[in-house]
């Protein structure tokens, strides 16, 4: 939720080149039992963010404020700022009960639990996943084996693709993973040449996932997000931003 938000490039999708900023460690502020994190940039304004799932407060000022006028401001957006972690809503759980529907690898399917089978499995058809209970488990085990089951799957689409990726571009990671990972695609340290993958790919298509594949192994070849990194993606995916608009950050 920004209230005034600076724009750089598309840092929603990465970490890794954003770590230049992350080395300056943010102050943090107390006001009325809100712990607000303090960055001092080469902006002009002040810029102050509230993101209402994990309740972090943000506010990054121009380097040569003092504290006092930030407090100042800080204390005119406490009621924007109480509004806003209002807003907070607990994450609703996905439901994984029989005829849930759930995403994956850019289609909806729809779950049908199968108790009392013989052992754990789940498959996967045109339009549902059968997942196959063994006797006597409780569909507690059920969000699991979903998520191992889409991290396995996962895995083995990211595999083909990094190979590939990593040959055209000429580059070479030092490895790469799937994780959980809140508001972000993937994450490219481009010091240790590791990459991370949100296992929320699991759910897009072919076409996202190397969207994000691409993008964060040309983070091998330039860091940032300017002119020279979009120059790459045009010339080795020139239509990386139809596959970048087909999906946003938690939608489907
Ligand atoms: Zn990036």
């Amino acid at each position: 939720m920004w209230l005034l938000y600076e724009s750089r490039g598309c840092g929603y999708l990465c970490e890794g080149d954003i770590d230049l900023e992350v080395s300056k460690k943010p102050k943090i502020i107390t006001l009325k039992g809100h712990s607000i994190e303090l960055q001092r940039k080469h902006v002009k304004n002040i810029n102050l963010a509230v993101y209402p799932a994990t309740g972090r407060i943000r506010v990054s000022v121009p380097e040569r404020m003092d504290e006092e006028h930030v407090v100042k401001f800080l204390e005119s957006k406490l009621g924007w700022i109480r509004r806003q972690l209002a807003k907070t809503k607990p994450k609703i759980p996905i439901s994984y009960e029989s005829g849930s529907t759930h995403q994956l690898e850019g289609k909806s399917y729809i779950l049908n639990l199968m108790p009392d089978a013989s052992s754990n499995r789940i498959r996967l058809h045109e339009t549902h996943i059968d997942l196959y209970l063994q006797v006597g488990r409780s569909s507690e085990h059920v969000p699991k084996m979903m998520k191992e089951w889409c991290r396995a799957r996962l895995k083995a689409r990211v595999q083909p693709l990094m190979s590939k990726w990593q040959r055209v571009l000429g580059v070479e990671v030092s490895s790469w993973n799937v994780k959980q990972m809140k508001t972000k695609w993937g994450s490219c340290n481009t010091r240790d040449k590791r990459i991370w993958l949100s296992l929320e790919l699991a759910k897009k298509s072919d076409e996202y996932l190397e969207y994000v594949i691409v993008h964060e192994l040309v983070h091998l070849l330039e860091r940032g997000h300017n002119a020279h990194f979009y120059a790459l993606l045009d010339q080795y995916l020139p239509d990386w931003r139809q596959r970048k608009a087909l999906s946003a950050f938690g939608q489907q």
